[in-house]
């Protein structure tokens, strides 16, 4: 038995039993990192003393005979956009190169609530903008399938940490994609939640109305341990839901009997690889065969989706990272007036993909062009929801792919800004919409994984994860797929 290719609940049964020690799981974990780091570079910082200091702990309250959570044991990766007290969190940014925050964001605490171990902080694009992991101001991260391919982004770090066995699962933020796409990428379960069902609280924010933070496993049970940990009202995020937290992983029974699924057609369109739509299609017809009606439907708005989410995420990332001036946060370099220290630190400190954002989302909230631009942008947003909300009138679940193509390699998207946010078309009318998504592996195309995409309306993460099931064991994606 390979400690590494564990999912996270095989070895919380094993830890539970005694067979394993946590110990032994966090160092064969720390030895794959070792071994895996130089091709893949999942990581911007690890903490692997911690790491064994927090798994000695484990094992002696295990061996004290305390009842422990699910996750007590098992090692996870944490994207560096998200607050550790102590931990530097980088954003993958000069600016925040050597930024230590005072606390923990909330997930993180109730990870650590949990007796998860965590063993450092993954790469992505920088503030979550990008869709590859190469807009990362270190360096990019190595798809573990294809080290010549990108891993997705923004969260490519936790997906790739994921698949190469260098974490038994991580956290991700998604606010157009950024956990489904590396999900995808990967061969990983990717699961953006309902916006306000996790707690952005200590999520070094990008696009506050689209942000979410949701798990990267190796399987669907995993994905619902993951959420059931980190999900609830928070009183330091007031636009968390007051829904009770459910027993998520109570809800997966392989069973699909009844559900409706809608297959909306504009998220097959000309352009895209032909056998992702392909294999995409066959995973639904096996999810038919499984006991669900599958129909065609429509979306129509689908089209305007991208064009809106890059007005308004780069609006409010504009907003966001105002904040980043050399006076509070991070990187300060020094000018002959404030005036010229504000420059200097955001020309030194904000990479040129950031930069671009910050400039559209200036010009579009600009006085004279905020109308034109931002209001008509929101105005589309609303017409996204609608679509959503009749489709889920009909449907249950809606089925799509999760990007175009499959991973593609390093360097071929970087110079070209429209073929990069292209990437994003089936993943950012959810985040629009606010609603679920659950990426699951379905195939190998050009020998990389491809996700299934499922969408529900808001708060159906049970239902979503219960097909996601259902998909995952009807197939042999695990023990056949390992990179
Ligand atoms: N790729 C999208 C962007 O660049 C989404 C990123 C994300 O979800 N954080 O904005």
């Amino acid at each position: 038995m390979n400690l590494v290719d564990l999912t996270a609940h095989e070895a919380g049964d094993l830890l539970r039993r005694r067979e394993i020690s946590a110990i032994d799981l966090v160092n064969a974990v720390l030895d794959q990192i070792e071994q895996r780091e130089p091709t893949i570079r999942a990581y911007i910082t690890r903490t692997p003393d911690d790491a064994r200091r927090q798994a000695a702990e484990i094992d002696r309250r295990f061996a004290s005979g305390e009842e422990l959570p699910p996750l007590a044991g098992i090692p996870i990766a944490l994207k560096d956009n998200l607050c550790t007290a102590g931990i530097r969190t980088t954003c993958a940014s000069r600016i925040l190169e050597n930024f230590v925050p005072p606390y923990d964001a909330t997930v993180v605490r109730k990870l650590r609530e949990s007796g998860a171990i965590i063993l450092g902080k993954t790469n992505m694009d920088e503030f979550a903008m990008g869709s590859s992991t190469e807009f990362s101001a270190f360096y990019p991260t190595a798809n573990p399938w294809n080290p010549a391919m990108v891993p997705g982004g923004s969260s490519g770090g936790s997906a790739a940490a994921v698949a190469a066995g260098e974490a038994l699962a991580a956290l991700g933020s998604d606010t157009g994609g950024s956990i489904r796409t590396p999900a995808s990428f990967c061969g990983v379960v990717g699961l953006k939640p309902t916006y306000g069902r996790v707690s952005r609280y200590g999520l070094v924010a990008f696009g506050s109305s689209l942000d979410q933070i949701g798990p990267l496993t190796r399987d669907v049970t995993d994905a619902a341990l993951l959420l059931a940990a980190i999900a609830g009202h928070d009183p330091n995020d007031s636009t968390t839901l007051d829904w009770p937290v459910p027993d998520y992983r109570e809800a997966l029974r392989p069973d699909v009997k009844g559900l409706r699924i809608g297959v909306p057609r504009e998220y097959f369109v000309e352009g895209m690889d032909p056998l992702v739509a392909q294999a995409v299609r066959q995973a639904i017809l096996k999810i038919g065969s499984l006991g669900a009606s599958v129909d065609e439907t429509s979306l129509p708005n689908t089209r305007y989706a991208l064009a809106a989410y890059y007005i308004v995420a780069p609006a409010e990332a504009s907003a966001n990272l105002a904040r980043y001036d050399g006076v509070k946060y991070g990187l300060r370099v020094p000018g002959a007036d404030v005036w010229e220290m504000f420059d200097r630190t955001r020309e030194v400190g904000f990479g040129p993909e950031v930069k671009r954002r910050i400039m559209v989302g200036t010009f579009t909230l600009s006085a004279g062009y905020h109308e034109a631009y931002y209001l008509r942008a929101q105005k589309v947003r609303t017409l996204i929801k609608q679509d959503f909300d009749r489709a889920f009138q009909e449907f249950d679940v809606l089925a799509v792919p999760t990007t175009p193509t499959p991973a593609f390699p390093i360097g071929a998207r970087i110079e070209d800004p429209v073929a990069m946010y292209l990437t994003d078309v089936f993943t950012v009318t959810v985040n629009a919409a606010g609603i679920p998504g659950l990426v699951v592996p379905c195939a190998l195309v050009h020998g990389l994984p491809v996700g299934l995409q499922l969408l529900g309306p808001a708060g159906s993460e049970e239902t979503l994860l219960r097909v996601g099931y259902a998909f995952e064991q009807s197939g042999d994606w695990r023990t056949t797929h390992l990179p």
